[in-house]
This record gives structure tokens, C-alpha cells and sequence, in this order.
């Protein structure tokens, strides 16, 4: 694998990061909360001017709003957005997963009326995967789509579905097969949420003033266009997705940055005169040069246009620990200053909370590297 950056990635990460330092000033996401009014307002803002520029998109195909480039621009800019707090918003799902999954499977009809719009900044999407009783186990989802006539009917219950308060439409499982069929019986849907039956519930939490909501659906009719790919054969559309997400957010590029203030705060303050501090931050700062040296490897797959292998997991499993690690050693040097709402280690400490959690826990990604790298035996 070529290590060093190609001149034209490194130009555009220069020419990216003097308009970010201009454009968005001394503005800084303060809080995790991806969610909320105040910051949703701001990104879709953002991300307009951004998309004027022909930089929410340079990676999609031409035809669909894109800049034809490649995958590492696209990942340039997401270590640029993430490390200065995202100020994409929720939109980072759209060009990260929603808006490849529409090019890869979607109808020309979808991608005809579906991409313009994510690449104009102009809408945001929300994933409607997990249930109260499918999470890890997310084939035993149990939300029903039935199909009448050139319409389905959908009915069931979505949890933790993040932004859905702020989104346009929904990146929705249901069940159109039986509950036995399990996996493949699992259809992906693309919703409108503005459409009759659809309720968005609030649900308070931990990661950020307001990101997490319930979604309850109630005899929602939505055209047979909306359905993703073929009936019953989501789940395949399901594990390319999760593949993208895994990685689609360099947490790696913001938990270094946080490492670096730490070390600064931590000098100004004597306490890099015990060395196992020094220790504790040699280990951090690996940590995260390993999760982005594993990241890159899944771009470096993803450029050669290859489908998405078992590296993935790795590479989420390693930034998870980098964010973990990042993460404690806020809150060891600085005790519980470091958990006061805005301090250094706060957003850091529940963003490693939720990373381990969400896109298949921290375990889920340990038990796949034993089983599909290792070749270790499932129980
Ligand atoms: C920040 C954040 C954002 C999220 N956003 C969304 C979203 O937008 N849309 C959406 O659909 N969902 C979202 N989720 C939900 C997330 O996908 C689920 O929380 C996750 O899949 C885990 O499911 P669960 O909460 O039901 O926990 P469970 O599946 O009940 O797991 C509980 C614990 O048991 C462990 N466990 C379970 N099974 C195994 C096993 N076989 N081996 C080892 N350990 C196991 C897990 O690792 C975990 O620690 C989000 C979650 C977070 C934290």
C-alpha cells in the first residue's frame, strides 16, 4: 500500500483547510449534540456553501451531483469536517452511506430524485435499523412493510434512531418476509417521514442534547417505489451499508486532536512530570495512528473499487479504542473537571460511549475479527 499522501489529495487537504479555518471561524461544535436545533440549523446552512464548492459530494459519479473524484478526497474531507467537530451535521450519513447505497442498488427513478438533493445539502436522512428487541441481533427486527397493490403498508417501532426529528426521510428495514426467514426476509425502504402514520418520539440521552428519537409507524402507505433493491433481499444491502458506516466517521482525526490540547493543558498544569501520564499519552497517540493506518486500509479497498471486506472491523474496533483511550486520559489527568459540560474530556468521553455502541457494538466487532479474520469457530 502506497503510504505517502498523492500531491492532489495533499493540495485539496490544504486548499480545504484554510476554507474551513476562514469559513468557520472560531466556531466549534462544543457539544455531541449532532441533534440539535441550534446545530442542524448551522450544518444544513454549511453545507450548501459546501456543496457550491463541489465539496459534499467529489466522490459520486458526475451524473448524480458528484465531482468524479475519488475515495480518499472524500475521506480528506471527512478527517477535516470530523476533527473540527463535524459541522456537516447529520449530512455526513448521507454522502458517507445513504447517497452510495441509492447508486449501487437504487432504480433510475430513485437516484433520479434522490441524489440531487443530498448533493445540493439540501436534505437529511436518518436510519431506521434497530428495534427494543433487535439491536446486535438485528435480523429479529420485527417492523412489518405488506404489500397492497402498488403500495406497502408499514407498521412497527424503530428506537435510537438519531436526527429522525431533524430528517427528510428515513433509510428504513422492514420485514416482508415471515419472522423465520430471518435475514431473508428483510427489505429495505426508503421513507418519506413526512408521510401520514409516521410519529417521531424524543428520547433524552446521554451522548447529546437532543440526538436519539423513536420512530412508530402506523399503517404508513408509501408507493412500491420506495422499496430499496428487491423484496427480501435487504440484507445484503444492510451489511454494504454497515460496512460504510463502520468507518465513515474518522474518529481517530478528532480523538488525536483532543490528545494534542490534553498534552497542552496537561503541561500547563505540571502533569507531564509523572511519567506514567507520559506513558498514557505515547499509548493514546498509538492507538489512534493504528486506527487510522486500519482505516485507511478499507479506503485504500474502497478506492480500488473492491467490496467491502473484514477490515472494516477491525479498523472500527481500533478507533474505538483510540476514542476510549483519548477518552480516559482526560479524565485521569484532569479528574472531573474533565466532565464538566464543554471541558476537553466531556464530548470526547461520551463520544467513546456511543462509538462502541452504535454501527455493531465494540464486541460485535471483536466476535466478527475472531470469526472472519482468525477463523476462530462462532461459539
Ligand atoms: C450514538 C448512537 C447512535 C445510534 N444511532 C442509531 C441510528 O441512527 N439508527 C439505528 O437504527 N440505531 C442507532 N443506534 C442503535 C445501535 O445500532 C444499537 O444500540 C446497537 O446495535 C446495539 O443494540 P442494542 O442497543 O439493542 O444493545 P444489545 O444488542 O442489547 O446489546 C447490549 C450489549 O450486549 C452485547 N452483546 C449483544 N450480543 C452480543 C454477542 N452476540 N456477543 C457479544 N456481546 C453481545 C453488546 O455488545 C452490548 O454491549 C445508535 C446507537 C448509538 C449509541
Amino acid at each position: 500500500m502506497e503510504s505517502s499522501w498523492e500531491p492532489a489529495d495533499a493540495a485539496f487537504r490544504e486548499e480545504l483547510s484554510a476554507y474551513l479555518d476562514e469559513e468557520l471561524g472560531g466556531w466549534e461544535r462544543s457539544e455531541t449534540g449532532l441533534g440539535s436545533a441550534v446545530y442542524t440549523d448551522f450544518s444544513r446552512r454549511f453545507v450548501r456553501r459546501l456543496a457550491d464548492r463541489g465539496w459534499l459530494t467529489p466522490h459520486w459519479p458526475e451524473e448524480y451531483g458528484g465531482g468524479g473524484q475519488g475515495a480518499w478526497q472524500h475521506f480528506v474531507l471527512g478527517e477535516e469536517m470530523w476533527k473540527r467537530g463535524e459541522p456537516r451535521g447529520p449530512q455526513y450519513m448521507n454522502v458517507n452511506w445513504v447517497g452510495p447505497a441509492l447508486i449501487k442498488y437504487g432504480t433510475q427513478e430513485q437516484k433520479r430524485t434522490l441524489l440531487p438533493p443530498i448533493a445540493r445539502g439540501e436534505v437529511f436522512w436518518c436510519q431506521g435499523f434497530s428495534e427494543p428487541e433487535a439491536g446486535t441481533d438485528l435480523a429479529a427486527l420485527r417492523t412489518r412493510a405488506v404489500r397492497d397493490g402498488d403500495d406497502y403498508i408499514l407498521n412497527g417501532q424503530k428506537i435510537w434512531t438519531s436526527y429522525a426529528n431533524a430528517a427528510d426521510h428515513c433509510f428504513l428495514l422492514a420485514r416482508t418476509g415471515t419472522l423465520a426467514d430471518g435475514r431473508d426476509g428483510i427489505s429495505v425502504f426508503l421513507l418519506p417521514l413526512r408521510t401520514p402514520g409516521v410519529e417521531v418520539r424524543r428520547i433524552e440521552g446521554l451522548v447529546g442534547e437532543h440526538s436519539f428519537n423513536e420512530l412508530f409507524l402506523t399503517d404508513v402507505r408509501v408507493p412500491a417505489g420506495c422499496l430499496l433493491g428487491e423484496e427480501n433481499k435487504g440484507w445484503r444491502i444492510v451489511r454494504r451499508t454497515l460496512a460504510y458506516e463502520r468507518v465513515g466517521a474518522p474518529r481517530y482525526a478528532r480523538a488525536a486532536l483532543v490528545l494534542d490540547r490534553l498534552a497542552e493543558w496537561s503541561r500547563a498544569h505540571g502533569r507531564l512530570r509523572d511519567t506514567g501520564v507520559q506513558e498514557q499519552f505515547g499509548h493514546a497517540r498509538t492507538l489512534c495512528e493504528a486506527a487510522r493506518v486500519l482505516v485507511y486500509r478499507v479506503i485504500d479497498e474502497r478506492a480500488k473499487e473492491r467490496e467491502p471486506s473484514a477490515y472494516a472491523y477491525q479498523a472500527r474496533a481500533a478507533m474505538v479504542q483510540a476514542e476510549r483511550a483519548v477518552g480516559d486520559l482526560a479524565l485521569d489527568v484532569m479528574g472531573s473537571e474533565a466532565l464538566v459540560e464543554g471541558a476537553l474530556g466531556d464530548a470526547q468521553f461520551r463520544n467513546s460511549l456511543g462509538a462502541g455502541i452504535a454501527a455493531g457494538s465494540y464486541e460485535v466487532q471483536l466476535n466478527l475479527i475472531s470469526r472472519l479474520i482468525l477463523n476462530l469457530p462462532k461459539e
